[in-house]
Formats: structure tokens, sequence, C-alpha cells
């Protein structure tokens, strides 16, 4: 990749302001690393445009100059998708940070890319109306990136991943054009679907600056319950029923038991039920009138799959049940740097796959541990794999997971992406046709390579 010489510099500098181009070490240092420690780059500048005319400006000099831009929105991905590892710019797209007003005719809103979910959140609030995308990193992920890694959460259940609430995008093209639809129309039949392609593009195809988003009715009324299980395929078998008979299913998310220990810990709270249990659901119902009745019904019905049930009514004793899910990411955080292997299994095959992979890992490293957890509403779990005293994990062990995820019909990436993390792995989960494709459509927006080389699909000059 060419150098940034001082004419560039300055050049870049003349678009955000001094402020705003950042160079020195101790500034730069929290836009290289990533949130799990484990991807670590370097980068000679971090711009932080602060509107869609600046990214523009920005992204067409780099264009010019055949210099490679991270774009990055929280830094809370887990793939090491947003960090800057061949040391290209990162451009930060915090500073668009505008919430336009709600469309409550339409239900609507159009939000600026660097906008976190929490504000976001908080913007739709006052309208009774929620983003049907919810995630624990809510105080600092972005729109824009929740958009560029197709973010799921607990919710999907429910309203689909981030690409399902997309109505709409503005955004900067490689060659820095920028194309805009934010009129949010829900019937729109008039050719490609561009903001499909853009949600899980992880920045490989353009800069997201805007989106137009669909929005839910804020659902007050909610109860809670943790159900503990003798077995995995019991827990599997009793989210098919509850999909089936619970109208206002909200959530299910399911804790492996090797995760449920570690979080009891490190929340200083013992686990409210079935202390011996294998996996433990926690299932959320939301209405506009009290759905305890309706979950209470169900849960009932699932009889002696059974073992144990906590439920919580008020917001007090739901958020007690929920910590244990929510708290996971941290409490597995102070173990070490896990390797993060976020994937889908087809329902039938979800408990062969748990009770597999600790087997599977210590056959590669014996001193692995493995802690699973996630969102079995989806069949999404989430492995993480520490190594011997927390640390990294024998090369193998990567390979060893996603070879069996592929072997049983799964998807190698559920929800995170695929990053920097997974490139090498791509091929498991899509066929050399479809990578073909893939190649096709980034060279073709892309020519020059200059938007997250080293992400998802790596950039090959031709
Ligand atoms: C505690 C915790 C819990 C999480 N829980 C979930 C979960 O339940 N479900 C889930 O799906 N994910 C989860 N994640 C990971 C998830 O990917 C991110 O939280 C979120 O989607 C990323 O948003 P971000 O703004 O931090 O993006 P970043 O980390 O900054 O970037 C992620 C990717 O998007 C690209 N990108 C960012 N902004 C833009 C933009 N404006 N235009 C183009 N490309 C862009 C980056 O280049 C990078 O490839 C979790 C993460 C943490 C730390």
């Amino acid at each position: 990749m060419p150098s940034i010489d001082k004419a560039l510099f300055q050049e870049f500098e003349a678009i955000v302001g001094a402020t705003h181009a950042l160079h020195q070490d101790e500034l730069v240092a929290s836009y290289t690393t990533d949130w799990t420690g484990r991807f670590r780059g370097h980068t000679p500048l971090v711009l932080r445009p602060g509107d869609t005319e600046e990214v523009a400006q920005i992204v067409s000099v780099a264009a010019d100059a055949g210099i490679a831009l991270v774009p990055q929105g929280g830094n809370t991905g887990l793939v090491g998708g947003s960090v800057p590892l061949g040391g290209e710019i990162v451009l930060s797209l915090l500073r668009l940070d505008g919430c336009e007003p709600v469309d409550v005719l339409a239900q609507q809103v159009t939000l600026e890319a660097g906008v976190t979910l929490a504000r976001a959140q908080s913007h739709v609030s006052p309208f009774n109306l929620d983003v049907g995308v919810d995630l624990a990193a809510r105080d600092s992920c972005t729109i824009g990136g929740m958009i560029a890694t197709n973010a799921g959460g607990i919710n999907v259940v429910r309203y689909g991943p981030m690409r399902d609430q997309l109505l709409g995008v503005e955004a900067v093209m490689a060659d820095g054009s920028t194309i805009s639809r934010l009129e949010g129309l829900e019937k729109d039949n008039t050719g490609y679907h561009l903001p499909g392609l853009l949600a899980g593009s992880e920045g490989s195809l353009a800069v997201i600056t805007k989106a137009r988003l669909r929005l839910h009715p804020h659902l007050e009324e909610r109860c809670s319950a943790m159900l503990a299980f003798n077995s995995v395929q019991d827990a599997v078998s009793a989210t098919a029923q509850l999909r089936h008979s619970v109208l206002d299913l909200q959530a299910v998310e399911v804790i492996f038991r090797g995760a449920m220990e570690l979080v009891s810990d490190y929340i200083s709270t013992s686990i409210p039920v079935g202390s011996d249990a294998s996996a433990w659901l926690i299932v959320e119902a939301a209405s506009t009138s009290d759905p305890t009745d309706q979950l209470a019904g169900a849960i009932d019905d699932l009889g002696t799959l059974v073992m144990d049930v906590a439920v919580g009514r008020d917001s007090a004793s739901r958020a007690g049940l929920w910590q244990f899910r929510e708290k996971i990411t941290e409490a597995i955080a102070t173990q070490g740097t896990p390797h993060k292997l976020d994937v889908t299994l087809p329902a039938s095959r979800l408990a062969e796959f748990v009770s597999e992979i600790p087997q599977i890992v210590e056959t590669v490293d014996s001193g692995a541990t493995t802690v699973m957890f996630g969102h079995l509403g989806d069949g999404n779990v989430h492995v993480n794999v520490l190594g011997r005293g927390g640390l990294e994990p024998d090369e193998g062990v990567e390979s060893a997971v996603l070879t069996y995820v592929a072997h049983l019909g799964g998807s190698i990436s559920a929800e995170h992406g695929i990053g920097t993390a997974k490139k090498d792995f791509l091929h498991l989960s899509r066929s050399e046709a479809e990578l073909d494709i893939f190649r096709a459509i980034k060279s073709s927006l892309d020519p020059e390579g200059i938007l997250s080389p080293n992400t998802l699909i790596p950039y090959e000059h031709q």
C-alpha cells in the first residue's frame, strides 16, 4: 500500500480539521485494537469526519491515492474487521451521530451511521417504538456497524436480524460517489436490493453513512423465565415447542453448563434454578397486554421436559434473570482472550454439536476450555475457546470446530461476520461458485480494493 506523505496527510486534514485527523500513538491506540484484544493493527491516521460530504471527500482522495481505509463504528465487532490490520487509515464514523425526527406515520426513523444502539433506542422510545435488534454492546455499537455486520442479538426470533430492519441506506461508494435511498418505501421492487447487499458486507463494499430503519411497537408488558434442563436435547425440543405455542415470544437464549458456572461466579450470584442442570433457557414474552399466562401455560405444557423454572414478572426480577445471559461475554473476557466461534446449527444437529465440541477441542489442545452459550431460538451457538491459562488456544482449534460445523450442515458465522478471523474458512460455508460471485461483486464495487481489503473476501489484485 502506498504510504501517506505530508501532502496527502494535509489533504485529509483539510477535510476533517486538525482535531479530527489523529496520528499520535496515544490517540490512535484505541482505534487499532479490537474489543477482544485479539486483533491489534497499526495505522498512520485516524480520520473522524463530521458528515457524509466529508466521508465522500476522504474516500475520493483515498481512491485517487490508492490508500486503503477501514470503516469503524463502536469497535465492538468480534472478528477483527474493524481494526487496521494492514496499516490502513481508520475511518471512524462516530461523529455521524444525528437522529432525524421519528416518522410516526410510517413507524420508521433515519439515523446517521455513528448513532449508538442505546441512543437510537432512547430516541424512538418516547413514541412507544423500539429498534428491532437489541444486543449487549448497545452502549457502544453503532447503527452503521450493526448493518455492516448484519447484527442479530436477542430478538431475532421475533424481528429478524439487522437486514430485516433496513428500508434504505445512504452510503459512500469506493470511488467517493454517494448513493441515497431513504424514502422508506415498504414495497419497492425496482431491481437489486442494495441495502440488503450492504448488510453483512463488513465495510468491504461501501461506507454506510445513514440508514432508514423499520421500527416496532414498544411492548411494555413482559414476562421472563429461566428454565433448567437435564439435557441439551430437552432444551432444543422445548425451544421448538415454545416457538410454536408462544405467539408473543421475544427471545429464547441458552446458557450451557460451563458458561453458567462462569457467569454465576462473575456476578457473585447463585444459579436461580437447576444448579445441576446441563442447559438453561432464558425465555421472554412481550406484548401490549400481560403475557404471563401465555408464557406460563406454554411452560406448563412442556411437562417433564423441564427440571425447574424461575419466573421474572417485574423489571427487577427479569433483570435478575437476564444478567446471567448479558454478563457472559464480560465473564469470559476475565479469563483471557478467547477464540470466539459464532456458529449456527440445524436444530436437529444442535445437541450432538454441543456434546461433541469439548472433545473435538481437547483433541487439538488438551489444555483448552470451551464455554458455550447463544441464541437457541435461531440455532446460534457462541463457542468460546480459551487456551491454557487464558492464552491463545493451539492453532488448529478453529479449523477443527468450523469443519465440524460445516460437516453438520451449519454456518461458520451466525451473526458476527467473517472479518479477518474467519476469512480462511469461508469456503467451508460457501461454494466456489458463490465465492466467485463475491469476488465479482467486490471487484466491481471496489476495483482498487481500498475498502477493508483484509476483511471478508480478501482483495486480490487482478
Ligand atoms: C458485549 C458484546 C456483545 C455482542 N453481542 C452481539 C449479539 O448479540 N449479536 C451480534 O450480532 N453481535 C454482537 N456483538 C458483536 C457485534 O458485531 C457488534 O456489537 C456490532 O454489530 C458492531 O457494531 P460496531 O459499531 O461496534 O462496529 P465495529 O466493530 O466498529 O465494526 C464492525 C464491522 O463493520 C464495519 N463498519 C462499521 N461501521 C461501518 C460503516 N458505517 N460502514 C461500513 N462498514 C462499517 C467495520 O469495518 C467492521 O468490519 C457483540 C459484541 C460485544 C462486545
